[in-house]
């Protein structure tokens, strides 16, 4: 694998650099750093989408023909490289990364027109109902069941932990049409008009206090037959072909090394306690130098990722890897902001949102405000997309060959 960048490579990070400095808005960014849950809220997650996509940049991963920029996998690598680097916010993923794949693979030519543009327009704002209570590590044990009645389905069930659903126009799910066959052959791939009559959705808030998850309900949902993606019974297919791009779609490794360059350059503000600054005090720079080598060490297996796909193969199994690193390291960070504030990095301001101009006041500084509650919430990350745990099984047994 060569690491150096071709010269056209070259060009391409300094237009999207140049582009980042003059078209990022500060408060989309601000917004996006005072933001302690995982999704950004759509409000500045869809001004940034907007920005991108008059640029023509939003479909930065779907093929030319599908509405794409059609780059190859390093210029991809490097707009998110770039993206990380200027403080831009995560784009809002669930239409973008995890369905328009699918509808441009396994969707019909009427579902790709009529789906693709609405998500780059910001028209249709997605969310993603897969797990239920008692199915999540076991997906395909998912009871929510459509049936078939004549040219629409009746659909019945719950689903938990669908994020921003109160914020969705529609939802992609999993659903059981088939009980009687073994249990992954039963299911499909449905879209679901969250307008319907019959869907309910309930907030869950985290132990942060922020209403990112929710709980869904489904009674006697019709949902027309030309929703259904896929064929009938090929859903846990699509499902397997989503979850490897939910875990390895994105680069981690750029933004978990910009987070840790603000920690670092803060520390050198901060006092240690003992007349000094934190950012000269041994076992900190120990902590801050032991975290930086793992984020190297994750882009380079995302670098070696990148690198099969330009070759034309699947993500695979390893990107189960990177999503276990990732995730264990953004626990790393979010730890090393509390620790950076020392008692200020210990308020957990409730009020939401925390940045625009009625943001409650910050103790010390933004940065402190925000890091009980970034840390609080990422304890989700070796949750969500499948658990550490089943992270590890994937590798031990598709990776490793155990
Ligand atoms: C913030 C957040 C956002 C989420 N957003 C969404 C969303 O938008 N849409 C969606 O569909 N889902 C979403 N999820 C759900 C998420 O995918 C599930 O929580 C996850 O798959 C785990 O399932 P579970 O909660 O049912 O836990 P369980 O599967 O019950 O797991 C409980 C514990 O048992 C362990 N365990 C389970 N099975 C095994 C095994 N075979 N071997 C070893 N250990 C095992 C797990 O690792 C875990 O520690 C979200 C979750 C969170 C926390």
């Amino acid at each position: 694998m060569d690491i150096e960048l071709s010269p056209q490579d070259a060009a391409f990070r300094d237009e999207v650099r140049a582009f980042l400095q003059d078209h990022l808005p500060e408060e989309v960014k601000a917004g996006g750093a005072a933001t302690p849950s995982v999704f950004v809220e759509p409000e500045i997650g869809q001004a940034w989408n907007a920005v991108l996509h008059k640029q023509g940049w939003l479909g930065y991963q779907w093929p030319a023909a599908h509405g794409g920029t059609g780059w190859t996998p390093i210029q991809r690598y490097l707009f998110e490289k770039e993206c990380a680097r200027a403080g831009a916010p995560n784009l809002t993923v669930l239409g973008l990364k995890l369905l328009a794949p699918v509808i441009y693979t396994f969707g019909t030519e009427q579902q790709k027109s009529h789906y693709l543009p609405r998500i780059l327009s910001g028209e249709d704002y997605w969310c993603q109902g897969f797990s239920e209570p008692g199915s999540g590590s076991d997906l395909a044990s998912l009871k929510t069941r459509a049936v078939r009645q004549g040219d629409h389905y009746v659909v019945n069930g719950s689903k938990i932990w669908t994020t921003h659903a109160h914020h969705a126009t529609g939802m992609f799910t999993l659903v059981r049409t088939n009980a009687e066959v073994k249990k992954q052959a039963g299911i499909s791939f449905l879209l679901i008009d969250l307008a319907s009559p019959g869907v309910s959705v309930r907030p869950i808030l985290t132990t942060a206090g922020d209403h990112e998850v929710n709980q869904v309900f489904l009674e006697d949902v019709i949902v027309p037959v030309e929703n259904l993606v896929g064929e009938e019974g090929q859903g846990w297919t699509i499902a397997k072909f989503l979850l490897e791009n939910e875990r390895g779609g994105s680069c981690h490794a750029p933004k978990l090394s910009y987070d840790l360059d603000q920690i670092e350059q803060a520390a050198a503000h901060e006092s240690d306690g003992r007349g000094g600054k934190l950012a000269a005090q041994k076992d900190w720079k120990r902590r801050v130098a032991t975290t930086r080598l793992s984020v190297n060490a994750l882009e380079m297996i995302e670098l070696k990722i990148i690198s099969e796909i330009a070759k034309g193969r699947a993500p695979g199994p390893q990107t189960s890897l990177t999503k276990l690193l990732a995730s264990n390291l953004r626990q790393e960070i979010d730890l090393l902001a509390v620790d950076l504030y020392g008692p200020a990095g210990l308020q957990l301001e409730t009020d939401r949102p925390l940045y625009g101009d009625n943001a409650p006041s910050a103790v010390h500084s933004k940065g402190a405000q925000v890091a009980s509650a970034r840390y609080l919430n990422s304890r989700a990350w070796t949750i969500f997309g499948g658990t550490n745990e089943v992270q590890s099984t994937i590798i031990a047994k598709s990776v490793l060959g155990l």
